[in-house]
């Protein structure tokens, strides 16, 4: 009899290794674990030895005390039955730290609970993927910021790509460096070493993809070349491979990278490939369209020819201005002498050229809070916020003196110069409106003009004590 009962026994066993599903079963009664078969050790890397009851198993796979006790009783509760109605959808740890999303059920057979667990990572994170691809696009259809959009790619990754940690590096093409887009779960202490790092041959992975424009695979940084100037950063970070990817626009240019970083040394297989070339796409298409965006605002707000703000910005910052403080302020306006003539002797683009002169020239006599616009053909209004009568003269001879001194070239090497004529209306106190000081400082540049140009008038404007 008991021969025939452990004859039985093994046969079942047998029939459980053979089957695909994890399977686990473990007493009712004692919450002991007594059997788990093949399958469920290769996909969790758990042992009998490191599961002996259920209780330390939840444990072990959720590492929180109290998933036994929230999640798993009140399903077992639910269930009512011999088996489980629904199947409990959950993420489960491996004894490696990975992490797979299962589909688990059981079934009680007298004294005996047969778990069985179902691996879904693969569909959950094909699905997962698609999510992530369709929200990605609608934050970049929002205009979200580009550091949530990338933020999201990076966790997508990661999710893909077990005990891995990704970033993304955004090329700044004037300093030649890369400044962090996203490296989310990076410490501070790496991504405030790597922000702002000057691309090169040796200069890591990223920095060097960034350089040559081609993927950079570093299977171990302790021994590569391009690491040596940052083993210990890597070291202190736990990262010990990195492969990087230069970003690329539709057009070709670089726009940053994207690295994936791993714990151990590796090399990347195919699927990680797959995934790495998945990212790029998605980051560029981000990247770019930020890039994009960024180009239509700078249309709206400032003018193409000179990058001064335009005209409709100015009024916005006056007013923004004016509406918080009744403290004295200057406007001063601004109009090139003869311009018409310079137009007429040299060409419309010598022309254009004193124009981008004198925005550049003025950008260098004015302070950081003064805020200059070109708001017509040749003219110019300049807010000198906290500035009274005298010293808004002073910030006006300055800027006729710097521009009388300054010169463009013209098209058969001629020397241009021009001179300006100045208005300014200044407020001591109370509220005007940006119409008002502009049409006071307009009559100011008047006077200017019919003292025979290239001087500075100034008139007050009247404030009055409240805002209405
Ligand atoms: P005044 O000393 O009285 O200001 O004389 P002016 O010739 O400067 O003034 P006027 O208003 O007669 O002519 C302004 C000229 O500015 C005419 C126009 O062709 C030129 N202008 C306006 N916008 C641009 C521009 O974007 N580029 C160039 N090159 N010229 C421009
Ligand atoms: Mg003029
Ligand atoms: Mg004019």
């Amino acid at each position: 009899m008991v021969y025939n009962i452990r004859k039985n026994d093994i046969r079942l066993q047998d029939i459980l290794n053979t089957t695909p599903i994890s399977v686990v079963w473990s007493n009712v009664s004692s919450g002991r674990v007594e059997y788990i078969n093949k399958s469920f050790k290769q996909l969790f890397g758990f042992t009998l030895q490191d599961l002996p009851d259920i209780r330390t198993w939840c444990l072990r796979v959720s590492n929180d005390e109290y998933f036994f006790q929230n999640i798993i009783q009140p399903w077992l509760l639910s269930c009512h039955g011999d088996s489980s109605a629904e199947d409990l959808k959950t993420q489960l740890l491996c004894k490696d730290g990975s992490i797979r999303q299962v589909s688990m059920s059981f079934s009680t057979v007298g004294d005996k609970r047969l778990w069985y667990f179902n691996d879904v990572t693969d569909y959950w994170i094909a699905e997962k993927r698609l999510r992530t691809q369709s929200d990605m696009l609608e934050m970049v259809a929002k205009s979200s910021a580009l550091k949530d959009i990338l933020n999201l790619i990076v966790k997508q990754i990661q999710l893909e790509s077990p005990n891995s940690l990704c970033s993304v590096l955004l090329f700044n093409k004037t300093e030649q460096c890369l400044k962090l887009g996203a490296a989310p779960d990076f410490p501070d202490f790496y991504n405030d070493a790597v922000d702002g790092l000057k691309i090169g041959m040796n200069v890591g992975s990223c920095g060097a993809a960034a350089y040559l424009g081609e993927r950079i695979i570093v299977e171990d940084i302790t021994t590569h070349k391009n690491w040596t100037g940052f083993n210990e950063l890597a070291k202190k970070a736990n990262v010990a491979a990195c492969w990087s990817d230069p970003i690329m626009s539709s057009k070709g240019d670089l726009l940053g990278t994207f690295a994936i970083y791993k714990h151990v040394p590796s090399s990347p297989t195919d699927k990680d490939f797959e995934l790495i070339n998945f990212a790029s796409n998605l980051v560029s298409i981000a990247i770019e369209s930020f890039k994009a965006q960024e180009e239509l605002e700078k249309r709206a707000y400032y003018d193409h020819l000179t990058g001064l703000l335009n005209r409709g910005s100015f009024f916005q910052q006056c007013e923004s201005v004016l509406n918080k403080t009744s403290t004295p302020l200057s406007i001063v306006m601004m109009d090139i002498d003869y311009f018409k003539k310079v137009n007429d002797a040299y060409g419309h683009k010598a022309g254009d050229l004193v124009l981008q002169k004198l925005a550049e020239v003025s950008q260098l006599v004015l302070r950081q809070n003064d805020v200059i616009a070109r708001i017509g053909g040749e003219e110019f209004a300049i807010l000198l916020p906290s500035t009274k009568q005298e010293g808004a003269i002073k910030v006006a001879n300055t800027l006729r003196l710097a521009i009388e001194k300054s010169r463009v070239i013209g098209p058969d090497n001629q020397e241009i110069h021009v001179t300006v004529s100045l208005g300014i209306a200044y407020k001591e106190g109370g509220y005007c409106s940006v119409d008002e000081l502009l049409s006071q400082a307009d009559k100011a540049l008047y006077q200017s003009k019919n003292a025979g140009r290239n001087c500075v008038h100034s008139l007050e404007c009247h404030g009055r004590r409240s805002l209405f």
